[in-house]
């Protein structure tokens, strides 16, 4: 099928509508009118194949994450998603692959009223890279330069569960159907925060998605701000599946150094109770799970108080061990 018509019978028909996109796909480049009093935040995430989802990964998971990942982002800023577009390399055209593919992206874009506005179709390795937009009110950002000393320190949701997930994919452990399924599902299809974020404008001091692990984001709220954590570890949210998981032989301290589970995480000087009063809007609980403080680095502590280990470079480090 020519380049053209492929853009037509996939891309032009997408299902968002929006009053401020004046041109979409079609032309050289969109045309779009930004509201009035708005900042635009604008965020870019390529995933490519065997280095963001294992080869063989279902399409419409691929759809569904690719545009996840830069909605997380907007929701780190506390921004409203507008707008995207979509640089898609393939090695062959596969109408099953672009089927699944569109449909994935496409349940997410409607549920967000996100616009595909434009982009590029090449042949290459697999590799989908999508810029978002969206809008913020003029000073309300979310950034990760605002954490002070005696903040508390919250997540969204629980972690570890994609990391989990990628373990029984690797089929490194064993369990049962229900729990592993649960745990695939949030390796790929992870639920960006985009209500929270846009809630947390209003109480949060600076945020972060957790997108390369908690103690490496956290981390760069501590550096952007000037100041230092402790986290009490064993306060670190977790599902009843991540539970079982740890049960079944998995590593515990996954939900400290993996990040692919999208959650925020956030500083503020209000308390867990008056916080998940205000995220009850967005079906989502936050947990405190430790306080800003005038060191430099994040300290690790089990429930006592006693410090407990980390190697800093979670990721790899862990990423080399069996789970
Ligand atoms: P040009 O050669 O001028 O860059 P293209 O033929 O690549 O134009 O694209 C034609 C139109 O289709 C443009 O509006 C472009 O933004 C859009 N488009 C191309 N590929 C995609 C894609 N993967 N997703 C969304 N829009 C696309
Ligand atoms: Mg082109």
């Amino acid at each position: 099928m020519p380049e053209f018509q492929l853009i037509q019978t996939y891309f032009s028909r997408q299902p968002v509508h929006r009053a401020d996109v004046d041109i979409g796909i079609g032309d050289d480049a969109a045309l779009v009118s930004p509201a009035e009093d708005m900042q635009l935040a604008v965020a870019a995430d390529v995933l490519n194949e065997g280095v963001h989802f294992p080869a063989g990964t279902d399409a419409r998971a691929i759809g569904h994450k690719a545009l996840a990942v830069n909605l997380s982002d907007m929701a780190a800023m506390g921004a409203e998603p507008s707008w995207f577009t979509l640089t898609l390399s393939m090695p062959g055209e596969d109408k099953d692959w672009l089927e699944g593919f569109c449909q994935g992206l496409y349940e997410l874009a409607s549920r967000y009223n996100v616009q595909l506005i434009g982009g590029d179709t090449v042949s290459g390795p697999l590799s989908i890279g999508i810029q978002v937009c969206g809008y913020v009110p003029r000073g309300t950002a979310l950034m990760r330069n605002g954490a002070r000393v005696g903040d508390n320190v919250f997540v969204t949701g629980t972690l570890g569960d994609a990391a989990a997930g990628l373990a029984l994919h690797d089929q490194k452990l064993c369990m049962d159907d229900s729990s592993a399924s649960l745990l695939l599902n949030r390796l790929e299809f992870p639920e960006p925060r985009v209500e929270a974020g846009m809630i947390l404008r209003d109480c949060a001091t600076a945020a972060i998605d957790i997108s390369d692990g908690l103690v490496a984001d956290l981390g760069h709220i501590c550096e952007m701000s000037g100041c230092g954590a402790t986290i009490d570890a064993e306060r670190v949210p977790a599902s009843e599946s991540f539970t079982r998981f740890v049960e079944a032989g998995g590593d515990r301290r996954l939900q400290l150094s993996f990040g692919d589970d999208y959650e925020l995480c956030f500083t503020s000087e209000l308390d867990e109770v008056e916080l998940n009063q205000r995220l009850d809007d967005a079906g989502c609980t936050v947990t405190c799970i430790g306080t800003i403080t005038g060191s430099s680095g994040i300290r690790l502590t089990d429930h006592n108080g006693k410090e407990v280990g980390f190697d800093e470079t979670g990721f790899e480090h862990f990423g080399n061990r069996t789970t």
